[in-house]
């Protein structure tokens, strides 16, 4: 693609209802609108905000020039109001590789606005005495439970002219090129003393430095105990194999005869047809249905239906992602094992899991492989070893996007990024898309770490690959054949997450 898809469309102050809508609910007590530009240039939220803030401020429509800028500042492709009505139709735009003048200019004015000068926002307020042999008091309350006391010269007996509160309070105020402005002044000074301005100045700058670094302090923590270390059960030196597939195309008879402990296969396929897994279930393998990983409300009864289909059909194991899929399982009595989603990142979410009821839990594909071993696994625990790791899910048909409106998404296609690697995109359960890594997770190579982790089972994780790939790469898990992927990668299993 010569283009880069762009994240979804922000919403538009272009149509009225947009605007007519954020004044209606300012006017109905709501203080705070959230004007969101996630992931964007710094310059790009100051142009947004800065807008959206001044219109809904000042009741009023923006104007054509307002307009303007605001598309320009996006991709100048426009806007969505999907988010509001919920028709989620062409939410993607697109954007030129190379920024255009006009664009860079408005974003250096807008770049100008915020690094020139400093926003003047926190309100404080200013107590000062001043008295004879004593050194001058300061105090500033920032009306944030915040105060400091600093203290500056001792004040001079006066030859010719005296220190007046008035004059004091005037230089106290000053507080520009600083984040506060003043609210107040009081100050108390006896009679007949003398302050120069450069000590005054020195004063109210120690005492908005000590207020800002009083700001700056972390707040108290609580200390609590942590609750206590879950058990593990003993390791287990043999796990189970876990082939995943994708499609009903990739289980094949060869496959079926490698003996896997367990096939998860999607619901949306056993619910067309459970032909395919009968070599496996004929084998002694268990089938487990794997729950797409989203469901909206308005499809739980599409999903429902599919899981008492395959539940009459002797699949009584259901694979989720989510806690809230746990519960639509459960209520047709079939049992539950944890995936990825539920991020089991430690020994205390495995428990967590455990006290569920779920069968099993997957471990975080975050964690080192050390980490999964010292994790205490008080139920059965199991790990992706094999695959192309799932990056992202698109609300939206990617594909049909990139194949202009028409849905061809039985077809993979494919993202690439700059450095040319090629993601692929596979359709999920309501055109939804699944983008997966352009690298496949391999440790066949690596089986005394596999092994050492006490996991329960090893999971194959097929997406992209045909039916005989599944089967050399099953076989290449058993120790048997020289399948090794073009582009391999060990995940985080050796680097982990900071
Ligand atoms: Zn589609």
């Amino acid at each position: 693609m010569g283009q880069r898809l762009e994240e979804s469309h922000p919403l538009s102050l272009k149509d009225n209802c947009l605007i007519d809508r954020l004044i209606e609910i300012e006017d109905a007590g709501v203080a705070c609108v959230k004007i969101e530009g996630r992931m964007k240039r710094p310059e790009y939220t100051a142009i947004v905000t800065g807008i959206y803030s001044k219109v809904i401020k000042e009741h009023r429509r923006p104007t054509d020039e307002e307009l303007l800028k605001l598309e320009a500042a996006f991709s100048r492709q426009g806007f969505t109001q999907g988010y509001f009505d919920g028709t989620r139709k062409d939410m993607f735009g697109v954007r030129p590789e190379k920024p255009d003048r006009d664009t860079e200019k408005l974003y250096s004015a807008a770049r100008r606005s915020y690094t020139d000068s400093e926003a003047r926002r926190v309100p404080i307020t200013i107590y000062s005495v001043v008295e004879k042999n004593k050194p001058v008091t300061a105090v500033a309350f920032d009306g944030e439970g915040n105060h400091v006391t600093v203290f500056g010269a001792t004040p001079e007996k006066a030859v010719r002219v005296a220190a007046t509160p008035e004059a004091l309070n005037e230089q106290l105020y000053k507080t520009g090129g600083t984040p506060y402005y003043c609210r107040d002044v009081q100050s108390k000074v006896d009679p007949e003393l003398y302050l120069s301005a450069a000590s005054v100045n020195e004063l109210r700058r120690q005492l908005l430095t000590a207020l800002s670094d009083k700001r700056a302090e972390p707040p108290a923590r609580r200390r609590l105990p942590l609750p206590e270390m879950p058990t593990g059960r003993g390791q287990i030196a043999d796990p189970v194999t876990v082939y995943q597939v994708r499609t009903l195309d990739q289980l094949s008879p060869e496959l079926a005869a490698m003996k896997p402990e367990y096939i998860y296969v999607p619901l949306t396929e056993l619910a067309v047809d459970m032909t395919p897994v009968q070599p496996f279930i004929e084998n002694g393998t268990k089938v487990c249905a794997v729950m797409p990983r989203v469901i909206t409300d308005d499809q739980e009864h599409q999903i429902i239906t599919m899981l008492e289909k395959v539940f009459q059909n002797g699949v009584g194991e259901v694979l989720a992602g989510n806690i809230g899929h746990v519960r639509l399982a459960r209520r047709l009595g079939m049992r539950v094992r944890a995936d990825f989603g539920m991020n089991a990142f430690n020994s205390y979410t495995v428990d967590m899991i455990r006290r569920m009821g779920c069968l099993s839990a997957t471990a975080s594909f975050e964690l080192r492989l050390a980490q999964v071993r010292d994790m205490a696994k008080s139920i059965d625990t199991e790990l992706i070893v094999y695959g192309r790791l799932p990056l992202m899910v698109s609300d939206q048909c990617v594909i049909s996007h990139s194949t202009g409106g028409k849905c061809s998404c039985q077809t993979p296609a494919q993202l690439s990024d700059r450095k040319g690697s090629v993601f692929p995109i596979v359709r999920e359960f309501d055109h939804r898309n699944v983008i997966y890594n352009a690298h496949k997770l391999f440790l066949a190579d690596k089986p005394e770490d596999m092994y050492s982790a006490g996991l329960w089972g090893i999971r194959l994780l097929f997406s992209t690959e045909n039916a005989r790939e599944c089967v050399e790469v099953a076989k290449c898990y058993k120790g048997q054949g020289d399948y090794r992927p073009n582009v391999l990668t060990r995940g985080l299993y050796y680097r982990g997450v900071d």
